[in-house]
């Protein structure tokens, strides 16, 4: 059985195991090496297993383990063209590895990865939907400053989204961050706030959503607790879990 497993979710980084102990591939690797490799050991998943690492964009919350670990863990890199041609400039990738441009759905092992276009400041971000073959449907969603009719015509077709829950609006309003900082992060190419998170899950939680998980929340303008209340009020009368993902995944896993 496929499962979803978060290794980390906040401003500071950001990966994710999706699969089966035999196949599967992490989107975005924002976390060292050594809790990589611990993680596999400690889920029982071979290096073979992993099929891929897909990245939503080049901003180092979601890349700073990557060339690292492609030196223990030699597997294509699928993202935009935008994206990897960020990374190569920045060094984080060369000819040495496999980058696979994607164009649209991907088909890997028992799962169709398929890239969304998402409104944030990076060279050409993307969100993702998984598509288990006869199976369930999942999306990872995070890094955009609002969502889209697309984003939330593809949402609605999941059972399991993790989506981004940043901020809480009056903590970043009132926090320490700069003026510059606080506009980039309110805007339409930032990060969803909990009440736009809560305002997708409501529109969701009427269609096929069964389990949110609430990811990449800030470490200075937020609170879990007021992420998870934004979500819980947005649920309603639907029988929906709600779950705030924590800076370092907590061993749990997440079946599809
Ligand atoms: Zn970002
Ligand atoms: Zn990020």
């Amino acid at each position: 059985m496929s499962f979803l497993y978060n290794l980390c979710s906040s401003s500071s980084g950001n990966a994710t195991y999706i699969g089966t102990q035999t196949e599967g591939f992490f989107i975005d690797m924002g976390t060292g090496v050594r809790t990589v490799l611990r993680f596999l050991k400690e889920a029982q998943i071979e290096k073979r297993a992993v099929q891929g690492i897909f990245l939503t964009h080049e901003h180092s919350d979601h890349v700073k383990g990557l060339s690292t670990l492609l030196k223990y863990l030699p597997v294509p890199v699928y993202a935009s063209r935008g994206t990897l041609l960020a990374l190569y400039e920045k060094g984080i990738l060369s000819n040495q590895n496999r980058m696979i441009p994607l164009n649209g759905p991907a088909d890997i092992g028992r799962f169709i990865v398929t890239p969304y276009a998402t409104s944030h400041d990076a060279a050409e971000s993307v969100c993702y939907q998984i598509q288990e073959k006869n199976g369930a449907t999942a999306a990872v969603c995070t890094d955009l400053g609002y969502v889209s009719e697309e984003i939330e015509a593809m949402l609605s077709e999941c059972s399991t989204v993790m989506l981004e829950s940043n901020h809480d609006r009056e903590m970043l309003r009132n926090g320490p961050y700069p003026y510059f900082l606080k506009k980039r992060i309110l805007s339409d190419s930032g990060h969803l706030s909990n009440a736009q998170a809560a305002q997708t899950v409501r529109t969701l939680a009427d269609r096929n959503l069964q389990r949110v998980l609430l990811a990449h929340l800030s470490e200075h303008n937020n609170l879990p607790a007021l992420a998870l209340q934004s979500s819980l009020e947005a649920v309603g009368e639907n029988a929906c879990e709600v779950y705030v993902l924590p800076k370092w995944g907590e061993g749990r896993r997440f079946f599809l």
